[in-house]
């Protein structure tokens, strides 16, 4: 958390987060992203998180990308990446995982873990073992745990709030909001 305020990745406002909840806090994980040393540092921590067991990294593309490839560098892995086509994402560019491969699931941002959640889902129809999910953020709510069909494990906890847009009260006192996700990409 602390290198991410120093690099000016937490940001405070109103924001559309790409889950379509309204948030007082964003977290532009680019600004840390965009440094390739401190994202190979985070994907390293991930992979040792995992023990650097599985054969395989796999992200969701596009935000996801340089993280998962940082982290399958450092545990010598392979990297692939999920595409959405026609709002699915898929495995394309000959992307392949082989029977009984073990997939770590590298995503940057979990908030309601959808796209986490579909990668994990790939990975089994397309015959690999899924052996978690690891993730630079976790901005899930805690009272509500996610189930991503394999374990979570996040670097950073971002205890901020998130609301329904009709329940949004920065909405309610009329604040202009802004729109920093990535998902329409
Ligand atoms: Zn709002």
């Amino acid at each position: 958390m602390d290198v991410l305020e120093r690099n000016g990745a937490v940001l405070t406002g109103h924001f559309r987060l790409s889950s379509g909840r309204h948030s007082d806090t964003f977290v532009q994980k680019f600004r840390v992203l965009e440094r390739p040393r401190l994202a190979q540092s985070f994907g390293g921590a991930i992979a040792q998180a995992f023990g650097c067991e599985f054969d395989v990294v796999a992200s969701p593309a596009v935000g996801a990308v340089v993280l998962g490839f940082a982290t399958a560098l450092e545990a010598d892995a392979r990297f692939i990446f999920a595409e959405r086509v026609d709002g699915t994402l898929s495995f394309r560019r000959g992307f392949e995982v082989g029977p009984h491969e073990r997939v770590l699931v590298v995503e940057d941002v979990v908030t309601t873990g959808g796209s986490a959640k579909e990668v994990v889902d790939l990975v089994s129809l397309s015959g690999g073992e899924p052996v978690g999910v690891g993730t630079l953020i976790d901005r899930s709510e805690r009272a509500d745990p996610l189930d991503l069909g394999a374990r979570l494990k996040a670097l950073v906890h971002v205890d901020a709030p998130a609301w329904a847009p009709d329940e949004c009260p920065l909405c309610a006192a009329g604040e202009p909001i802004t729109d920093p996700g990535s998902r329409r990409l």
